[in-house]
């Protein structure tokens, strides 16, 4: 697509996003001297927070150059709506949480035209209001480029739409735009210097900051409503899979202990025979991570089992996957080993886990990864809630234990016990 007509709908989405979001509390801060970097290309870096954040970030960040080429996960080439607009829109589809040399070809191509790219450098949305973790192989790929850096950074996005819920809650978004490196600055530091600054402004956590700033965030939904999804696991008698939440209220069906939550998302035990170790939900999601990663390097004979359907990309656009077979997925040191149907036939094979650091999760149901060249989705709705976050924890721990620059991005985010 040419220049003249890609700007003319990047303007034409720019209004309708733009006057969207102002209709809600989005409250934008830019800590630079806009005109400075008036169409300059650049590299703009997001916090995926929310599954929101990209129309928040993308029609503010065009007041200041709407010359911009996302990059985006390649499935979303599928999504219905969004997959047959991507087919006629400048854009990157990137491979999560593997090596994607097609997609780091067409960026530096881009780049040498003068557009700018917007990346999400977690590459899935925040399971709970916290960093997900960044490899730092990112610090390397900036140096490279050597352009000017800037940040999105959001606080609230996360409470105003959980990932466990997706439901729209009406309170207030904070979108910060720094200018985070020149390209001086990336020619002198080097790649560590890069990935620490970088991290050091991109680290975030909803629950805490609003822990402080106590905004009310209301929907037809209570908060709690669906946080089974990614609290899986009771603090109390410490079994997984009894969650269940009622109104605004996260009870174990096992051990009877009931929490409530208030429109700020703080917790607190429901009557005085309740007990609960954390005040906050990022603080229960971190030790239930924590437990995981704790799990996962004591005991080498490690393994979750999942009942799943294996998915393969739709082309017709009514869906992203179309289911092709059942069987069972099997999570272990080894890898992702599948045991089942594909096509009427009995398939069995093992996706090493030296080949992926993680995978992305889409709508709560599917754990994406890649078959060869081949993208597959496992859909694991059959599983109890939360079954999908742990098994995508697991996969990125079990990578770690031989990759220690990936380690020491988890442990960065998840410090150990
Ligand atoms: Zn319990």
């Amino acid at each position: 697509m040419d220049t003249i007509k890609n700007r003319l709908i990047n303007r034409i989405i720019r209004t309708i996003v733009y006057s969207d979001n102002r209709k809600k509390d989005i409250r934008v801060t830019y800590h630079f001297d806009r005109e400075a970097l008036k169409d300059k290309p650049i590299i703009l870096l997001s916090d995926h927070s929310a599954v929101k954040n990209f129309s928040n970030i993308f029609a503010d960040y065009f007041y200041v150059s709407d010359n911009i080429i996302p990059v985006i996960g390649n499935v979303m080439d599928y999504a219905p709506k969004i997959g047959p607009f991507l087919k006629n829109y400048p854009h990157v589809s990137k491979k999560m949480y593997v090596t994607d040399f097609k997609a780091a070809v067409q960026m530096v191509r881009y780049i040498k035209k003068g557009k700018s790219l917007l990346l999400f450098p977690e590459g899935t949305h925040s399971f709970c209001g916290m960093t997900h973790p960044v490899s730092p192989a990112l610090g390397g790929f900036l140096k490279k480029f050597r352009i000017d850096v800037v940040l999105a950074s959001t606080k609230g996005a996360y409470l105003s739409t959980p990932f466990y819920s997706k439901e729209a809650k009406s309170g207030p978004v904070e979108v910060d735009f720094f200018h985070l490196f020149t390209g001086e600055d990336l020619k002198e530091m080097d790649e560590t210097e890069i990935y620490d600054r970088f991290m050091t402004h991109f680290e975030y956590n909803d629950f805490r900051w609003n822990a402080e700033h106590r905004y009310s965030y209301t929907g037809e939904k209570a908060n709690a409503a669906g946080i089974e999804k990614i609290l899986y696991k009771c603090p109390c008698c410490h079994r997984e899979g009894f969650i269940t939440t009622g109104n605004n209220r996260i009870i174990c069906g096992n051990c009877g202990n009931s929490v409530t939550m208030d429109d700020t998302y703080a917790l607190y035990p429901s009557t005085e025979k309740d007990t609960l170790p954390f005040g906050r939900v990022d603080e229960w999601f971190l030790s239930q991570r924590q437990e995981l990663a704790e799990e996962i390097r004591k005991n080498a004979g490690f393994l979750l089992k999942m009942n799943v359907e294996l998915n393969v990309l739709n082309e017709d656009e009514k869906s992203m996957f179309k289911p092709v077979g059942k069987g069972e997925v099997t999570i272990s040191r080894k890898g992702v080993t599948y045991s089942g149907t594909e096509e009427g036939e009995a398939v069995s094979f093992t996706l090493p886990i030296s080949s992926m650091t993680g995978s992305s999760n889409q709508y709560d149901i599917y754990m994406v990864m890649y078959r060869d060249n081949d993208t597959i989705a496992f859909d694991c709705s059959s599983e109890k809630p939360g079954m999908i976050v742990k098994a995508c924890g697991a996969i990125e721990e079990l990578h770690a234990l031989s990759d220690s620059q990936w380690e020491e991005a988890l442990r960065r985010v998840y410090p150990l016990l």
